[in-house]
């Protein structure tokens, strides 16, 4: 079958791509991707060279073992190659890569002989290969492209955790000891610090770093940077083979090495999994930098029997923990329409790991940054998820954008209502300003029933959607006079859910003003606002009145929270849905004679509206810090005492204030008490 042209030209594209980043990466030290984006990348290739094999050329990335020397230092040939090692992410690969070796080893062995693994941290630097001539270090070579490497002895001896010689009585005549030369943390900061002082560019991360130290032409330079060293594997020529991993891990030690004191031995996948997930948040508190776990055959007569592939051994895989930053291609453009009517862009990608899950839509925020960004349909990206973050793109790689690709152009009408889009020159933003698109009521709905609004059990995303497609519910007061029998006409709704979602909708009736208010989804008033709002205006009809300047004298409320209430009171259509909505039943005031606010967001009518003053050094919270946490939640901070003041919060050495407190009889509050009012 022939190669399709498209596939032939992104292969093309995908070796020159990673040809240059391997460039930069090996030879300069000085990266131009995140490691994910190159491995995503590489991934690609890999899998279009194995569905269209006349696609491999002698000098794809795929083909090599490393890269080459920078020529820097004498090279050296290795006796025995340094391979790279097979990747796997999730538990399916590792399964599947035991499955091959299994097979391989049945076939060669007749049978399967008993195993078990050894699992080892990752350790992210750079690899050497170290001689010892009876018992004496003699040559140390980096791993250049696996066959031929640097030879940097000079540099090496400076290393405090390599001994220069065997500490054994009788050493065997010859030792060859590999391992992972690392730069730890602390030192990786302190370097890149004296670097930026000195004007020289940063190492973009630990292993660059300690590739970089090693190829120092001058040792003394290498000796000031204090790098360390965890061996992991040892050759014994003319010696009787070592039965296992463990075995050498531990002969390893003998000779005066410190082995990495995390080693494992697993009898199987399962035990190898629940080390690799127990690492994954532990290895953040180690003084280095890992990026997965190797796991290794044990017994060393299976390693033999399976060997090689022309790139990794057989008996070994790293497991790699989810990288944050990946590359993926863009399926489509499209926009989403908001609550508030905000069109955003959204990129539609290929289905993507990272950081853990599975990512196909990334925010493209606004049209300027899709200008910014350059992004078009058929582009790959980078994209980004750290920690809880929505994943994001980053930025476009141009080289690998196919042919014919086009600018994307922010639509002029709305998607969901076609209505025209505006775009107020202040703003960013582009938006449907009518209030009758789907996507606008649909959303607002949503917010309504959510749990810090109206808090409305089963008004979930489906039956949100088809209620307002089936024209039943165009706006909030509409939900109040459904009744089951509307609601059996919607697809899958049964007797029970009919009746349990009238109920629920009736008995948010019960919820407080707060809740409403919040629940109306007026631009900027999130629930700590609107706590605020109906602590300052009782009823409804008293803040639809209040004027802009009312509303900015409330503590915590700004200029654009208030200019944004004071508009949204002045639309018609808004002050139909507060009449509709008030004689359908649902709650518009204070309470009387209870404490305000009273059953509204609960944690934070503790302190609304009080005030505090603080004095003295407080245990962990600097002032500000203090101060914003009580503003967060609604309170005041004075910075003097007076009859006014609700508390005192009195740190280590407090001044006057404390006695001026005393003498008012204001309650005083530790810090862990402090925290205790704000929980
Ligand atoms: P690798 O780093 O994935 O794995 C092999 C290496 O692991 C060994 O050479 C050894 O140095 C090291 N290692 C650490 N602990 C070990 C242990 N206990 N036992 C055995 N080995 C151990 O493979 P590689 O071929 O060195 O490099 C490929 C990786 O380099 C890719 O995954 C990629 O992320 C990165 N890379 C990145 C870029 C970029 O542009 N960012 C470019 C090229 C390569």
């Amino acid at each position: 079958m022939a190669v399709p042209s498209d596939a032939a030209q992104r292969a093309e594209q995908l070796r020159r791509q990673l040809q240059q980043a391997g460039y930069a990466y090996y030879v300069l030290d000085d990266p131009i991707f995140p490691d994910g984006v190159y491995d995503a990348l590489y991934r690609e290739l890999q899998a279009l060279e194995t569905a269209h094999p006349e696609l491999i050329r002698p000098d794809s990335p795929t083909q090599r073992v490393g890269d080459r020397p920078a020529n820097q230092f004498p090279s050296h040939r290795h006796a025995i190659p340094l391979y790279s090692l097979e990747n796997a992410f999730d538990q399916g690969e590792l399964q599947q890569w035991q499955e091959r070796w299994q097979r391989q080893g049945e076939k060669l062995l007749g049978e399967l002989p008993t195993f078990d693994y050894v699992c080892e941290l990752k350790i992210d630097g750079s690899a050497l290969a170290l001689t010892y001539e009876e018992g004496v270090l003699t040559r140390g070579v980096t791993r250049g492209d696996g066959t031929t490497g640097e030879e940097i002895t000079q540099n090496i001896r400076t290393i405090r955790t390599i001994p220069l010689r065997l500490a054994v009585e009788n050493p065997p005549p010859l030792v060859e000891v590999r391992g992972e030369a690392f730069l730890p943390l602390g030192e990786f900061e302190r370097i890149n610090q004296e670097r930026a002082a000195g004007g020289e560019p940063l190492f973009a991360n630990p292993r660059n770093a300690a590739a970089g130290t090693l190829r120092q032409l001058d040792p003394q330079v290498v000796d000031r940077r204090r790098l360390e060293f965890f061996p992991y594997t040892l050759h014994l020529p003319n010696h009787p083979p070592l039965k296992t991993q463990w075995e050498s891990l531990e002969l390893l030690q003998q000779f005066g090495f410190r082995i990495n004191p995390h080693c494992q031995r697993c009898p199987d996948l399962a035990a190898v999994w629940a080390y690799f997930e127990a690492w994954e948040q532990k290895r953040h508190h180690l003084p280095y930098m890992t990026d997965g776990v190797v796991l290794k055959l044990n017994p060393i007569p299976l390693q033999t029997e399976l060997g090689f592939t022309q790139k990794f051994p057989r008996w070994a895989i790293a497991l790699k923990y989810p990288a944050e930053e990946v590359s993926t291609t863009v399926k489509a453009i499209t926009v989403n329409v908001g609550r508030t009517g905000a069109v955003t862009p959204m990129a539609i990608m290929e289905p993507v790991a990272v950081a853990g899950t599975t990512v196909q839509r990334a925010t493209l925020h606004n049209a300027d940054r899709i200008v910014e960004l350059d992004i078009r349909v058929g582009d790959t990206v980078i994209i980004r998820k750290a920690g809880e973050i929505i994943p994001e793109v980053v930025r476009v790689l141009p080289d690998l954008r196919p042919a014919g690709t086009v600018p994307f152009v922010m639509p002029s009408h709305c998607p969901e209502c076609a209505s025209p889009l505006v775009r107020p020159q202040t703003e960013a933003v582009t938006r449907c300003v009518n209030p009758q698109c789907p996507a606008i009521v649909r959303g607002a709905i949503e917010h309504w029933a959510s749990r810090d609004a109206l808090d409305i059990q089963g008004l979930g995303e489906k039956w949100v959607a088809q209620l307002v497609r089936s024209g039943l519910v165009a706006s909030l007061d509409q939900l109040y006079t459904l009744t089951p029998e509307q609601l059996l006409t919607l697809e899958r709704m049964g007797q029970k859910s009919a009746a349990n979602l009238v109920g629920a909708i009736a008995a948010s009736k019960a919820q407080p003003y707060a809740r409403v208010l919040y629940g109306l989804g007026i631009r900027h008033v999130g629930k700590v606002n609107a706590e605020m709002l109906t602590q300052a205006f009782p009823t409804v009809a008293q803040l639809a009145a209040a004027r802009v300047t009312d509303l900015e004298a409330i503590h915590g409320i700004g200029g654009e929270i208030a200019q944004a209430v004071y508009d949204w009171f002045r639309t018609p259509h808004h002050q139909a849905l507060i009449e509709n909505l008030q004689s359908l039943g649902l709650c518009f005031a204070q309470p009387e004679g209870k404490s305000s606010g009273q059953g509204a967001i609960a944690p934070l009518t503790k302190i609304v509206g009080q005030s505090f003053v603080i004095t003295g050094t407080l245990p962990t919270l600097s002032r500000k810090e203090a101060q914003t946490l009580i503003e967060q939640a609604g309170g005041k901070v004075a910075s003097a005492v007076s009859s006014k003041i609700n508390y005192l919060v009195v740190g280590d050495k407090p001044g006057s204030k404390l006695t001026k407190a005393q003498q008012l009889g204001i309650p005083q509050l530790e810090e862990r008490e402090l925290r205790q009012l704000l929980e």
